[in-house]
């Protein structure tokens, strides 16, 4: 079995993960609270310390969002930035190398404004530690010159909120997970949700959509924003063909359907890491490292990207001795639960 890859991307479609070809979704991203769909309890609790800030006029407390990718961490961060009324400057753990980098960025901003730190899990120890001080008492210490003339001055900052994201809260060092005042975990999205968000899209790209089509799309976008709104670009080219360029349900399941994306959002990458736990690993458990080589995928693609959706809709455990499937996969996959037994006889 084969599956399409995005020409430009080589990811593939059901991928969380950001590619270049998403570029587009900057134009996608609500601005304000109330057109961010779904993530209600955070959303709630957002609304009330944003006001509380606003209200004291001070910036708001340092806020930590974890999920897996594509559910909207950024989009939040950007809308928190607009609702305090501030500036917000973006950049990502990797991005910053030096510790100079990171003095530049803290340094240049404004007071109360947003520094957004996507995964902020792999920044490096020497500019982490810079942050314990930025975060907790808005000031870094510099050293200046070397050896025994060698100087430390400490500069202050001005309040800044710093947001970081991570898919990975459990990599980040309890010091820095210590100093954010607010944490909130995104969850994946519910069908209704991501009907509403394509929906949304499709008026903002100007493609005719009935709400049959939404659904479909929304249904087998495994949860993630991100997957609706690429897969609304895909199905858009098979709608011009097939129904006069109006996405219906029929046209978006044709569409689907060829890119090989099953009714519940699977591809081949997960048809096949289910089917190698059950013809291999008798249904598990299957150490993840053991299970990324057998299928030639990388561990942390599978435990990122593909376990949270099979997780959710209840197709994998995951247990201290491995990964297992579970009936409901068997029975997705058409796979009998004695089959196996038979094989190994
Ligand atoms: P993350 O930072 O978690 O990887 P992003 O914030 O980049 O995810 O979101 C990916 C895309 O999904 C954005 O283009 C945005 O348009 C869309 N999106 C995410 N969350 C929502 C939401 N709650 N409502 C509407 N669109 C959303």
């Amino acid at each position: 079995m084969s599956i399409e890859y995005s020409s430009e991307t080589e990811q593939p479609l059901v991928s969380s993960v950001k590619t270049p070809a998403d570029a587009a979704e900057v134009s996608l991203r609500p601005k304000a609270l109330a057109d961010y769909t779904g993530q209600e309890k955070a959303k709630q609790n957002l609304e009330v310390y944003i006001e509380a800030a606003k209200r004291r006029s001070e910036s708001l407390d340092h806020v930590l969002l974890y999920g897996p990718p594509g559910l909207g961490k950024t989009t939040l961060a950007g809308i928190i930035a607009n609702e305090m009324g501030v500036s917000m400057r973006v950049t990502s753990g990797p991005a910053i190398e030096k510790t100079g980098d990171l003095v530049a960025l803290l340094t240049n901003m404004n007071p109360g404004d947003v520094l957004f730190i996507d995964e902020i899990h792999r920044l490096n120890r020497t500019v982490e530690e810079i942050l314990y001080p930025a975060m907790e008492d808005y000031a870094i210490d510099i050293i200046i010159g070397k050896g025994p003339s060698a100087n430390s001055i400490r500069l202050d900052l001005p309040r800044f909120t710093l947001i970081g994201a991570t898919t990975r809260a459990g990599q980040l060092s309890s010091p820095l997970r210590d100093r954010f005042g607010v944490s909130l975990r995104l969850e994946l999205y519910t069908t209704d949700e991501l009907a509403t968000i394509v929906t949304r899209s499709a008026m903002l790209l100007g493609m005719p959509i009935d709400p049959g089509g939404a659904r479909e799309i929304a249904s087998r976008s495994r949860g993630t924003p991100r997957i609706a709104n690429r897969l609304l670009r895909r199905v858009r080219d098979f709608a011009q063909v097939l129904s006069d360029g109006v996405i219906t349900g029929q046209a978006a399941d044709e569409a689907l359907r060829r890119l090989e994306i099953d009714f519940l959002g699977l591809d081949a990458i997960d048809r096949r890491m289910l089917t190698a736990i059950i013809r291999q690993y008798g249904g598990g458990p299957v150490g993840l490292d053991t299970l990324a080589a057998t299928i030639g995928e990388e561990a942390v693609t599978l435990e990122d990207v593909y376990e949270p959706y099979l997780m959710q809709i209840g197709f994998l455990t995951r247990t201290p001795r491995g990964r297992c499937v579970t009936h409901l996969a068997y029975e997705h996959l058409h796979i009998a639960g004695n089959e196996q037994m038979q094989l190994e006889v």
